[in-house]
């Protein structure tokens, strides 16, 4: 027994080291810039008011949208990469007409795992559905999920300062550490100047069901994006084998922007995300960053349940489906309950209670500046 324990005890330290994980400073979470009014207006502009219209696959609201995403990342985020995964289907209310679904894909990552190619980095994946649903007639969802896709622009532009400045100060510090070891061929070897970790974004597309919610009447985007990406394959020597390994963690939002929303932590799996999640909550609650008036919960209100209480009931059918069937970690931001106005002609922009929206703004870009912080403590 002796001579096992001293293998093994530093290859125990040196696991718990490398899962590490510094929180973010009271300073830096002070630093990031309250969302603008102009951000989430429900009127003018900004990055909610353009979405707040209905968005049918195969309609013009469909394209609007698109638009607006592609526009603003072109326009403000150019360092960000916008791509497609396109596909067509019918649904059970379209006489047999193919229908368009069309995801957008939006990554931004370390510009040395660029340089490799594609498989080198892991993404942290955060995810909404940007379409509408067809029923009642005129239906906004601004909860649904028109509020969760502006939440993700803003947090966009929010991370891209602070992953601009780390990772050129990274690379100038590899510079700085090649060329101290000049001469020492073995040493060259190609080294990361920094942790390969990047963020994507999903906007997707056809989340809703047409007639009645079934496992082939909903989720269209997601169904698609999630089997054409495990049927990918990257070159033999890429760190992952295809773009579904690449996702380090699956973040949805949904149905984010009334007021008192309480979300459960869904999956045991990942309790350590949600927790660390509900923490930044917490914190920004007690430095009165958050606006919104503290109900008898917290947004986030079950940091503390334990490993027994996971009982697999409350699961909640979403875009996170096909992609947890297919192996990714999912931390699921859905309130249960859902919100009142729910599938419903009332969940429109006038419903939404403002101070939820961008207190949900700040927590998940907190949840973002300290997951790639982690990342680059944690090697
Ligand atoms: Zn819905």
């Amino acid at each position: 027994m002796r001579l096992l324990t001293a293998p093994l005890l530093p290859l125990l330290l040196h696991s718990l080291t490398t899962q590490a994980y510094t929180p973010i400073s009271n300073d830096f979470l002070k630093a990031i810039p309250p969302p603008a009014e102009t951000d989430f207006n429900i009127d003018s502009g900004g990055l909610l008011a353009p979405l707040l219209i209905p968005r049918v696959p195969g309609t013009p609201g469909q394209v609007k949208a698109q638009r607006h995403f592609v526009d603003f990342f072109r326009e403000n985020l150019p360092e960000w990469e916008i791509s497609w995964q396109n596909s067509t289907g019918t649904t059970p209310s379209s006489d047999g007409k193919q229908l368009p679904f069309q995801n957008l894909i939006i990554r931004r990552e370390p510009p040395w795992t660029k340089q490799r190619g594609p498989g080198t980095a892991s993404f942290l994946t955060l995810v909404a559905h940007y379409d509408s649903k067809i029923t009642p007639k005129g239906f906004i969802g601004a909860t649904d999920s028109a509020a969760p896709c502006a939440i993700l622009m803003y947090l966009a532009r929010t991370v891209e300062k602070e992953l601009a400045k780390m990772w050129a100060r990274q690379q100038q510090q590899a510079a700085a550490a090649s060329r101290e070891r000049a001469g020492n061929e073995r040493e060259e070897e190609k080294k990361m100047p920094g942790p390969d970790v990047g963020i994507q974004i999903l906007l997707l597309d056809g989340e809703e069901a047409f007639v009645s919610w079934t496992d082939t009447d909903s989720l269209y985007g997601a169904r698609s994006l999630a089997a054409e990406w495990e049927n990918t394959t990257y070159p033999a020597m890429s760190p992952f084998k295809n773009p579904m390994r690449q996702i380090s963690l699956f973040v949805l939002l949904d149905l984010l922007g009334a007021a008192g929303p309480t979300v459960p932590s869904y999956f045991q799996s990942t309790h350590w995300a949600y927790q660390r999640m509900a923490a930044l909550e917490g914190r920004l609650r007690q430095m009165k960053i958050l606006e919104s008036k503290e109900g008898t919960q917290p947004f986030l209100h079950e940091g503390g349940k334990m490993a027994a209480e996971f009982s697999g009931h409350g699961f909640v059918g979403d875009d996170h489906v096909p992609f947890m069937a297919r192996g990714a970690d999912v931390l699921h931001i859905i309130p249960t309950p859902f919100p009142r106005v729910w599938h419903t002609a009332a969940d429109d922009g006038k419903h939404l209670d403002m101070a939820s929206v961008r207190d949900w703004a700040r927590i998940v870009t907190a949840f973002t500046l300290e997951w790639m912080d982690v990342q680059k403590t944690g090697t």
